[in-house]
């Protein structure tokens, strides 16, 4: 979290497996997280950029797993909607933007992908 060095999970698993948590970064000793966005947090401005070109370039966007209650991601799919994307909603409990979904599916996301990957 402190020097910004990367490091994938399977290099740190056998620490975590043993000790049941990160090990310090092997470049500060500082602490290692995964790279999920907590309460507070800033937003990465180059992802965050990078998802308001492909949302404004998308035809369809495709919510799967989210409140869509955090800002400034939420905006996302309403921001595709009013550019002409499609909207598909996934998601177990209803969200505050399933009103503008295309396709909304109130379910699991885990059984529900795979059976529509089985589909295909
Ligand atoms: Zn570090």
């Amino acid at each position: 979290m402190d020097c910004g060095q990367r490091v994938e999970i399977p290099d740190i698993r056998a620490h975590f497996d043993a000790h049941g948590d990160a090990p310090d970064c092997a470049a500060c000793v500082g602490i290692v997280k995964t790279a999920s966005i907590s309460f507070g947090q800033p937003m990465p401005e180059a992802e965050m950029t990078r998802a308001e070109a492909v949302t404004l370039d998308c035809d369809l966007m495709l919510v799967l797993g989210s409140s869509l209650a955090v800002y400034p991601a939420a905006s996302f799919p309403l921001m595709a909607k009013r550019n002409g994307s499609g909207l598909a909603i996934l998601n177990r409990d209803e969200t505050p933007q399933d009103r503008f979904a295309d396709l909304l599916i109130n379910a699991e996301i885990g059984p529900t992908m795979r059976a529509i990957v089985q589909a295909l």
